[in-house]
């Protein structure tokens, strides 16, 4: 295939993964370049809501992905003031109906493995793993990218370039050197258990969601459910970047110690062996999308918090969004490639944005304390299940149009 239809991708991560399969099966060539010698079992579990797993169907991925994940028959809204359930939110069978696809929960290393399976299996697709992205140049036949595996670097001209670079962008950090994450003030903790070693109410297939003064904790079952992920939010001051550093297990518990949260989450917090943490950083609402025929998507340009669990989500539409945009018009020339971007800016914007938004007034609903705590509790019984699944219509109910 000609050079002029190769379009380089910097990032194998989710984003990144499920834009070269989208633009592979639109007839691009696609070379992703992946910084991670291995795509190693880093990191947690992910919830992919049907938005999102209605595209990766769409991929050709439903059995690679169907033997992974786990479908949850609900999301158990717990809270610590009221000690126990406030409200079960049907998802299951009812929700797979009603948007047409799965909500799933997954291992995010078993959703890149998936992903990067497929992209192997593809004719059109080269994934360079250990390969970092390091600089570009555009010029009138395209673009120059520079990448280095080991000491080796080379260029190569390529169509176009997309940054699915993660939060910490280099290929953003390129095109708009002023745009950085910025620290929430939030650090997430991450554990995971083999279910068999919690009684069987905790390892049925459900989301819960405790609720608590400053913090909570999501557990859910993940790898066809022989494990249970847990998650938990707390504030703090640690801030230095990363996916995994070792957390010490003592600092986590007396925080769930100090402020009265119930036996369950305590029990839940005490059985993990071995916590790791990541600071939370968001991007700011309004980074730009592109600049020529450079495009940004997922986290590179939209970092958002994870309490609306929408973060692998939101990457997946942009990858989906940016190769039929990219495919439905005449891409040959850099100039038709930036139209084109610039187009793919435009649809993403405002739903994004809308989704940053939501991420972070869940966060601060999350961690109310005191008085303004009942309230939140009572507000989310009087409105049930039907009308809290249905204030999820407008995510759960994108399609690709
Ligand atoms: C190792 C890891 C673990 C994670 N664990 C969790 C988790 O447990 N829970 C959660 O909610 N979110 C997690 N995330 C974030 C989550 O995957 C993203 O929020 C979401 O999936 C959007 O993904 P993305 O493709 O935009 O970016 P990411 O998933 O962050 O992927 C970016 C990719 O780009 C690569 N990269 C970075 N710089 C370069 C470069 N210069 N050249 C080439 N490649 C480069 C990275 O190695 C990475 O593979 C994790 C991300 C990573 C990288």
């Amino acid at each position: 295939m000609a050079a002029s239809r190769t379009i380089f991708i910097a990032g194998a991560g989710i984003g990144g993964l499920t834009a070269a399969l989208s633009l592979a099966n639109k007839g691009f060539r696609v070379v992703v370049l992946e910084k991670a010698e291995r795509l190693e079992e880093v990191g947690a579990g992910l919830q992919l809501s049907p938005n999102a797993s209605r595209i990766l169907i769409d991929l050709g991925l439903k059995d690679r992905l169907g033997r992974r994940a786990v479908t949850p028959e609900a999301i158990s809204i717990m809270s610590v003031r009221a000690g126990g359930e406030l409200l079960r939110v049907p998802l299951g069978k009812a929700a797979c109906e009603r948007a047409g696809a799965p909500y799933w929960v997954i291992h995010r290393a078993d959703l890149q493995s998936a992903l990067a399976d497929a992209v192997t299996d593809h004719p059109d697709i080269e994934l360079k793993l250990g390969c970092q992205f390091e600089d570009l140049a555009a010029h009138a036949k395209g673009l120059t990218v520079v990448h280095r595996t080991g000491n080796d670097r080379r260029q190569d001209v390529g169509l176009a370039l997309i940054g699915a670079d993660g939060v910490w962008s280099a290929v953003r950090n390129h095109l708009f050197p002023d745009a950085q994450p910025q620290f929430s003030g939030l650090i997430a903790w991450r554990g995971t258990l083999d279910a068999n070693q919690l009684p069987r109410e905790y390892t049925a297939p459900r989301v819960q969601l405790w609720m608590g003064p400053k913090a909570h904790l999501v557990a859910y079952p993940i790898s066809a459910g022989r494990q249970i992920n847990l998650v938990a939010v707390l504030p703090g001051k640690w801030n230095r970047p990363g996916w995994s550093t070792g957390g010490d297990e003592r600092e986590l518990r007396s925080a769930f110690e100090a402020s009265g949260w119930t036996g369950p989450v305590r029990m839940l917090i005490a059985a993990v062996d071995g916590w790791r943490k990541w600071a939370l950083f968001t991007m700011p609402e309004g980074c730009a999308w592109h600049q020529g025929a450079v495009a940004l998507l997922g986290d590179a340009v939209h970092g958002m918090l994870p309490f609306a669990a929408q973060g692998a989500g939101m990457a997946i539409e942009d990858a989906a969004v940016l190769a039929k945009t990219l495919s439905e018009g005449p891409s040959e020339t850099s100039a038709q490639v930036a139209a084109a971007f610039k187009h793919y800016g435009r649809l993403r914007r405002a739903r994004v944005a809308r989704v940053q938004r939501l991420a972070a007034k869940q966060g601060r609903i999350y961690h109310l304390a005191g008085p303004i705590a009942l309230a939140r509790d009572l507000t989310i019984k009087a409105m049930g299940p039907e009308r809290m699944l249905a204030r999820q219509n407008w995510i759960y109910d994108w399609r690709l149009t």
